[in-house]
């Protein structure tokens, strides 16, 4: 992708920050398990509540820990060859500069996302999404 060093420079800055901030939430925050105690003495709608919170905390880490493991990527991607960085995974076509000023980790084109999240075959061609 045709980046000027300095554009770079400032998304690599920018993932920096994201993953600075991905890793003191996950250290603040403690897998929900451990928060409520089953034998604990709170109310029935307390611990409703408690569990509640609990999906949420969990939620939020699992989705703070699939971000960071993109920004890393991504990262990588700018350290190994920053020509990679702004390449979709899937297509290798330009993800877009306006697309990564939103989330700069991407890894993948508007079209490729969609594919990915939607199911949709749209009749793109394309390997197949790699699981792992
Ligand atoms: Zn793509």
């Amino acid at each position: 992708m045709s980046m000027t060093p300095e554009v770079l420079a400032d998304f690599r800055r920018r993932l920096q920050e994201i993953e600075g901030d991905l890793r003191t939430h996950l250290n603040d925050t403690v897998e929900g398990s451990e928060i409520v105690e089953l034998d604990s003495p709170i109310g029935r709608d307390t611990r409703i509540e408690a569990i509640q919170l609990q999906k949420m905390n969990n939620a939020n880490r699992v989705r703070a820990k699939a971000r960071l493991q993109l920004v890393m990527t991504a990262l990588e991607k700018i350290e190994s060859d920053e020509e990679l960085y702004g390449l979709c995974g899937e297509c290798g076509e330009d993800i877009g500069q306006r697309r990564l000023e939103v989330r700069p980790e991407s890894p993948l084109c508007l079209s490729c996302q969609s594919e990915l999240e939607g199911g949709v075959d749209n009749g793109k061609r394309g390997r197949r999404s790699r699981k792992s």
